[in-house]
């Protein structure tokens, strides 16, 4: 048996999930689906598999190097999808192009990377996503940002904030100094793994000028969360950069617009802050809720890969909550996973001879949209009532010859531990009040 159970062990990065895990999981998914009802986003699903160059397309070096790749059957290169963005633009050019814009999807699906298993990284995980398609107005940016704090909120979060940065005005500023795409996307590389001075050196090595250099190091030290102050700074050393201060006047005006939707004292602002996946434009942030020290969703504006996918040039801004990493942070911050009370009945025929009554009197309960599980294990009265109690049943019924020979039973409040002879008809009210 112990054999057996190592040879057939979990891989490793892999999780099983309890019913309690997933019941939090769940809780969370909940939530989401809730705000895709309340902000107008359509729920959608797309294949796990995809082909690998779709995926590798721009999704940066790091998460290029840990997707599980292989080749099918047919001698497809394909891969797990390691995150959604990609798949939901081909979703898009594949079947929506004609849809009235803006379209606004929703999605919450399991993504797969071969990281190395540590704290908050797994190697399957759940991601939720926001993805509004067809606007380029700061409002639509905003919009996904106010998800991203509304759907903490709501979960209970109170502490939490999000770090924000504008990739345009980096972009347009780098591409000033004549630095590459690719180029620029490995300085992007290393910001989001927080080495600001390889960052530095590397634009050194490329030739950036040393007026450039003096730039970048001052505007790559400001941050946040008084941000007023932060960007009469920037603007002063974009001051030469026609292009940069354009992309720069976007980010004010998605910043401006924030105030009016519950983000006040919510972003923090950093020009030094990347992110890992190269297909970003425009605003990019993530959420955060100390002392959890792994972001807990990422998102941003995307604008030219449905065209880079052989699409009509789309706008696209989108939020990916990481769900796993939303329980964990509930967790860890004690914040309570608010189940609804419901009634869950336990049904106990007292011997053999009301067995056929109980397995009625269980289908009748279900048939009101009454939680009933019936005692399948033979156990005597007492034993089974004590298993009601620990398995945290709200309610029993006893199905007993004498009460059954009344049209009775007897229903037993099992929080209250008070009980009453009563008609079934009586104890479905009763339960029924409840739900
Ligand atoms: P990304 O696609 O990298 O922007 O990821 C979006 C969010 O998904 C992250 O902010 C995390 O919350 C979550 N996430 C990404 N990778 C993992 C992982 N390996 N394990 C658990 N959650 C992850």
């Amino acid at each position: 048996m112990i054999q057996v159970s190592k040879k057939y062990g979990k891989l490793r990065g892999m999780r099983d999930l309890l019913p309690e895990d997933v019941a939090k999981l769940n809780y969370v998914k909940s939530m989401v689906r809730k705000l895709f009802q309340l902000y107008g986003y359509k729920e959608i699903l797309t294949p796990t598999l995809e082909l690998f160059s779709l995926l590798a397309a721009k999704s940066g070096k790091d998460i290029r190097q840990r997707m599980y790749v292989f080749t099918d059957l047919g001698g497809r290169r394909v891969a797990l999808r390691p995150e959604m963005t990609a798949p939901v633009a081909r979703f898009y050019i594949n079947n929506m192009t004609s849809y009235p814009k803006p379209l606004r999807l929703g999605y919450i699906v399991n993504c797969f990377r071969y990281d190395e298993p540590q704290y908050g990284r797994y190697r399957e995980f759940w991601q939720g996503g926001f993805e509004l398609i067809g606007s380029k107005e700061p409002e639509s940016d905003v919009e996904i940002l106010e998800i991203a704090d509304s759907l903490l909120k709501r979960l209970g979060f109170s502490n939490h904030y999000i770090k924000i940065n504008h990739i345009g005005v980096i972009r347009e500023l780098l591409e000033y100094e004549g630095i590459s795409e690719d180029d620029q996307n490995r300085i992007f590389t290393l910001l989001d793994k927080g080495k600001l001075m390889d960052a530095l050196n590397l634009l050194k090595e490329l030739g950036a000028s040393s007026r450039f250099m003096e730039t970048a190091k001052s505007l790559f030290s400001l941050k946040g969360f008084n941000y007023n102050e932060i960007l009469i700074e920037v603007e002063k050393l974009l001051i030469d950069y026609e292009d940069a201060l354009t992309a720069f006047e976007n980010f004010k005006q998605i910043l401006d617009l924030s105030e009016k939707c519950g983000l006040t004292g919510r972003l923090f602002v950093d020009f030094s802050f990347a992110r890992g996946l190269e297909y970003y434009t425009g605003m990019i942030f993530e959420a955060y809720a100390p002392p959890v020290r792994v972001a807990l969703g990422g998102g941003g504006r995307y604008d030219k890969l449905i065209e880079l996918f052989g699409g009509e040039p789309t706008p696209a801004v989108g939020y990916s909550p990481g769900l796993d990493r939303i329980v964990l942070a509930m967790d860890e911050l004690k914040i309570p996973f608010k189940q609804e009370w419901y009634a869950r009945v336990f049904v106990i025929p007292v011997n053999e001879k009301v067995k056929s009554e109980a397995v009625e009197i269980a289908y009748k309960l279900r048939s009101f949209d009454i939680s009933a599980e019936l005692e399948v294990m033979n156990r005597s009265l007492k034993r089974a009532l004590s298993y009601a109690s620990n398995m945290k049943f709200t309610h029993a019924i006893i199905v007993g010859e004498k009460e059954l020979l009344k049209g009775e039973i007897v229903l037993r409040n099992l929080e209250r531990n008070v009980q009453y002879v009563v008609t079934l008809e009586e104890a479905i009210r009763l339960l029924r009040e409840k739900l």
